[in-house]
C-alpha cells in the first residue's frame, strides 16, 4: 500500500481509527503440547493406501503444448516428472492430496482431479 509523504518525505501519521487492532491474549484452558517429532518422522507415519484408479488423471496431451509446466515445481511430492519425449509423467501413489497442482496448472482440461474413494489415499496417521 502506498503512503502518502508529508513534510520533509516523512510518512504522514495514519488515521488510528483506521488501523486494524490486534485481538486480545487467548483465554482458557492450556493448549495441548505437541511432541517434538521432525518433519520426517511425521511423514514416515502417514499410510498412503493405493488405489488402482488414481483420483488425479492428467491429460498429458494437454501437457505437450504447456511451456511453464508449474506442477513440477509446485507438487511437493514430485509426482509430476519430465519425459525423454518432452512429455509429462505424473505417478498417483505418494499424492497428498493437497490440491496445488489443480490450483496451478495453467492448461484447462489438463488435470482432473477428485478425492480417492474411501479408505484410499491418505488415510491413517499413527500415534
Ligand atoms: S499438469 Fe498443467 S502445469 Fe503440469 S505440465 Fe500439464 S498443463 Fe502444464
Ligand atoms: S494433489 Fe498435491 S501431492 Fe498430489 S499430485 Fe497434486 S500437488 Fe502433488
Amino acid at each position: 500500500m502506498l503512503r502518502r509523504l508529508g513534510r520533509r518525505g516523512h510518512p504522514e501519521p495514519q488515521d488510528q481509527s483506521t488501523r486494524p487492532t490486534v485481538p486480545p491474549p487467548r483465554t482458557g484452558p492450556p493448549l495441548p503440547e505437541w511432541p517434538d517429532v521432525s518433519h520426517t518422522e511425521r511423514m514416515a507415519s502417514v499410510e498412503f493406501r493405493v488405489d488402482d484408479e488414481p483420483h488425479i488423471v492428467v491429460d498429458t496431451d494437454v501437457c505437450r503444448n504447456c511451456v511453464t509446466r508449474e506442477c513440477m515445481r509446485a507438487c511437493p511430492a514430485d509426482l509430476f516428472v519430465p519425459t525423454a519425449d518432452g512429455g509429462v509423467a505424473f505417478y498417483h501413489d505418494q499424492c497428498f492430496e493437497c490440491g496445488v497442482c489443480a490450483v496451478v496448472c495453467p492448461c484447462p482440461g489438463a488435470i482432473s482431479w477428485s478425492y480417492p474413494q474411501g479408505g484410499y489415499g491418505v488415510v491413517l496417521r499413527w500415534g
